[in-house]
């Protein structure tokens, strides 16, 4: 029986799409493997968002390759093959200088929309893989032009990552998204309903829709014959319109196309995760042009206050959480630019940043201009804002000493509980005596109430009280 391995790398759009390629391949009687070196197919799902990620994976490649080399071809007929068979798939899948440095050791490359099509090509052109046992033929619901609508092999049954859209349209100049997975593509709004209700029929209670620009979603919905497109703040409404106890939450989104009326629904909304994350990537005006983010820091700054005016007029007793992502040392950026990021970070107080040192991705626009903020320099940046994040953080946090909130449990590590709430803040639960011979090894999955009991800077820990 033919095993796969699936190694992935990047953000939950990647391992979302994991899932996907995992159905797949079980729906073709191929079996997950446990150990990488088992495997008899070895799937790369790629990041090329930093050059880190990338050489990561190229690492892993040469390992699997070079452990490859030492085992003995094995011959079917005129075929004779080594296995595992390495496949790469993902943001690098498409990058020809990638294609040329890994040809001797990857057997295929394939872009995540034509997986399934280019694996079924590749099983039925060596029969020697599989065999003697049946050929891999293209399953007959499959649509090439949205590999989406396949039904995943979940990981987590009460986290679950539900892709609303692919691609991107906005070309960010630093940013290989546009050219590794091409222009936006939106799942009809039933593809993606139907997904959800099953979801929360099998114990689901956490759905994060995913996108790498959500907040631009445009599904087709059909009404009474007709065909309407329907918008990112309207496809809310109509899964919080779904029966039952659960929780949604999304990324993520563009500044530019984050409306009023999402807005209103996100502050409305009972089940929408009161936590926003808005990418501002820089504070100076000159590099978010150089960046093509399309607005200014002002602008952003205007969104930031609507955001927190909103939460304040719809939801007052409820603390949110504003979290972002900042690039340091993009092209040209000098001292003075740089610390118009640090001023935006004091006016926002920011829950948690993510930030990325600036690095040159190949066949970008931003590839081309002169990388001259050094890395020294760049380490220093971020360890600048960091320490502004350290403070805005902890003072956040602290809001919540005190409060009974409901949290999600993720897992159980020796003693403790380890849960979100629903701002996704991340709490550490202590037991008390009673609750830990009684509930033991059951709350994973749980939704349970709180009590914080003290504040740190990146967690919040607590006390169950029911
Ligand atoms: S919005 Fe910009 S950063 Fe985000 S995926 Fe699109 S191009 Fe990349």
């Amino acid at each position: 029986m033919l095993k796969y391995y699936i190694k992935t790398f990047g953000c939950q759009m990647n391992e979302s799409d994991s899932e996907r390629i995992a159905s797949f391949l079980e729906s073709q009687k191929i079996k997950p493997a446990k150990d990488i070196n088992k495997a008899d197919i070895v799937i790369f799902n790629t990041c090329g968002i930093r050059q880190m990620a990338e050489d990561r994976a190229y690492g892993q490649i040469h390992n699997i390759h070079v452990t490859r080399n030492m085992k003995p071809a094995y011959r079917t007929g005129r075929h004779e093959t080594k296995k595992p068979i390495i496949i790469l798939t993902g943001c690098l899948a498409n990058r020809k200088d990638v294609q040329r440095k890994l040809k001797d050791k990857v057997d295929l490359f394939c872009e995540i929309k034509d997986f399934q099509e280019k694996m079924g090509e590749f099983i039925n052109c060596h029969p020697e893989l599989v065999s003697g046992s049946t050929k891999t033929e293209m399953p007959k619901q499959v649509r090439h032009d949205n590999y989406l609508c396949t039904t995943p092999r979940y990981t987590n049954p009460h986290t679950a990552y539900v892709p609303i859209m692919t691609g991107c349209n906005n070309f960010c100049s630093y940013c290989v998204v546009p050219y590794a997975r091409g222009r936006e593509v939106s799942r009809p709004i039933e593809e993606i309903i139907l997904e959800i209700k099953n979801l929360l029929k099998n114990g689901c209670k956490e759905i994060v829709l995913l996108g790498q620009n959500v907040n631009s979603y445009h599904g087709a919905c059909n009404m009474k014959h007709e065909t309407k497109k329907i918008n990112f703040a309207e496809l809310l409404q109509l899964i919080e319109k779904i029966p039952g106890h659960f929780w949604i939450s999304f990324m993520s989104s563009h500044p530019k196309d984050f409306s009023g009326e999402l807005i209103e629904t996100i502050t409305k909304s009972k089940k929408i995760c009161e936590h926003i994350h808005l990418p501002l990537q820089a504070g100076d005006d000159k590099i978010l042009l150089a960046m093509n983010r399309k607005y200014t820091a002002e602008k952003y700054f205007k969104l930031i206050k609507k955001i927190k005016s909103a939460f304040a007029k719809n939801k007052p007793n409820e603390i949110y959480s504003i979290t972002t992502d900042i690039i340091v040392g993009f092209p040209g950026e000098t001292k003075k630019q740089f610390l118009e990021s640090a001023r935006v970070m004091k006016k926002v107080d920011y829950d948690l940043v993510y930030f990325g040192q600036f690095s040159p991705r190949p066949g970008t626009v931003a590839f081309k201009m002169k990388d001259n903020v050094s890395k020294d320099e760049k380490k220093k940046r971020e360890f600048f804002l960091n320490e502004i994040l350290k403070k805005t953080a902890f003072k956040n946090n602290q809001k919540h000493i005190g409060k009974i909130l409901e949290v999600l449990i993720d897992k159980k590590d020796g003693p403790n509980y380890f849960g979100r709430t629903h701002s996704l803040k991340n709490v550490k639960i202590h037991l008390t005596p009673t609750l830990s011979l009684s509930r033991r090894g059951s709350l994973v999955g749980k939704f349970v109430k709180v009590k914080i009991i003290k504040s740190n800077i990146w967690n919040l820990e607590a006390q169950i009280i029911k």
